[in-house]
């Protein structure tokens, strides 16, 4: 039976993919400290095939037996999160990635690391193809996140070349969906969250930055497939529906049935202003695009978020 490590598996993304690997019928192992990740994502599944492990994979990991795919998803992922944590933050990408490649080499595992498309920071080319080097603040507040990322992408592809490790990486674009926590301060839960509490939207800016939103289930299933793939190099993951924060507040207005009003912010420190994958490879190399519209996708987690209110 082919045994899958997730570490961040107790998390928004990680809970996703331990259920579609159990589908798949492999054994999966969850590991993840809970600082972000909660029992609640993952208390449902009955599998035999599971096994959680409570551990800080910045320490030294110990798995007993075989493991066939490491997939690294371990990190705080929200602004707010990473802002709140910075350290663990810049730990875990860091030191958690070295920890988990050097696990891979050992087991002979094929690796996956969880990147971001904040490796691009404020982008200055766009859309952004998977060769633009991006433009980072490395000192400023979200640095920790994005420079992380960077590292662990750098020391992933060093373990390829140097030790021959099998190793994938994925770009993730802004992705929603259910189990996403009501309070991780991100776009898609905080505008949920105030149109069903029936408080003030709060738009950060004139809310003209862009973002392009991915249901969770099709960025998994990008994953699972590049996973499979041979292909080495980083690939991004996302949407190409690309819209303004302030017409995406009037979206989730509308679909929630519930319009209390807009309120400006300001704008968090180098805020991107833009952002929207350029998906020409996972389109050829993957044969994938996104499946779920992002109305069918939003009114998903809408009902995802009033069960949680209201439980
Ligand atoms: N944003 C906002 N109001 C909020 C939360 C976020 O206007 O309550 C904006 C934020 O400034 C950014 C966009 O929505 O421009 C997406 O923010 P998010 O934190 O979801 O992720 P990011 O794409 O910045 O990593």
């Amino acid at each position: 039976m082919t045994t899958t490590l997730i570490t961040g598996g107790a998390g928004f993304i990680g809970s996703h993919l331990c259920e579609r690997f159990l589908a798949e019928g492999h054994r999966v192992i969850c590991m993840d400290n809970l600082i972000t990740g909660s029992i609640a994502n993952i208390d449902h599944i009955r599998d035999p095939k599971f096994t959680f492990i409570q551990h800080d994979v910045t320490e030294y990991i110990y798995v007993k037996g075989e493991v066939d795919n490491i997939l690294h998803f371990a990190s705080p992922a929200s602004p707010i999160d990473y802002l709140r944590m910075p350290i663990p933050t810049l730990k875990v990408g860091s030191l958690g990635t070295h920890k988990t490649l050097g696990l891979a080499c050992a087991k002979k595992a094929r690796y996956l690391l969880a990147s971001t498309s904040e490796v691009y920071g404020d982008p200055l080319v766009h859309p952004q193809p998977e060769t633009y080097w991006g433009n980072v603040n490395i000192i400023g507040p979200r640095g920790v996140y994005d420079e992380a990322k960077r590292f662990a992408e750098a020391m992933t592809m060093a373990y390829r070349r140097f030790h021959g490790l099998d190793t994938r990486i994925v770009r993730i674009f802004n992705t929603y969906g259910p189990r996403m926590r009501l309070d991780d301060g991100r776009v898609v839960p905080s505008f949920i969250g105030s149109v069903i509490r029936n408080e003030p939207l709060t738009v950060f800016g004139d809310g003209s930055q862009t973002r392009s939103f991915c249901f969770v289930s099709d960025l998994v299933e990008g994953i699972f497939r590049l996973l499979n793939s041979k292909e080495m190099e980083p690939v991004n993951i996302g949407t190409e529906y690309e819209m303004t924060i302030l017409d995406f507040a009037k979206l989730i207005q509308k679909l929630a049935g519930n319009s209390p009003p807009i309120v400006m912010k300001d704008l968090p420190i180098d805020d991107p202003k833009s952002r929207r994958p350029d998906l020409t490879k996972a389109r050829q190399i993957l044969k994938w695009d996104p499946q779920v519209s992002l109305e069918n996708g939003l009114l998903k987690t809408i009902e995802y978020f009033r069960g949680q209110q209201a439980s």
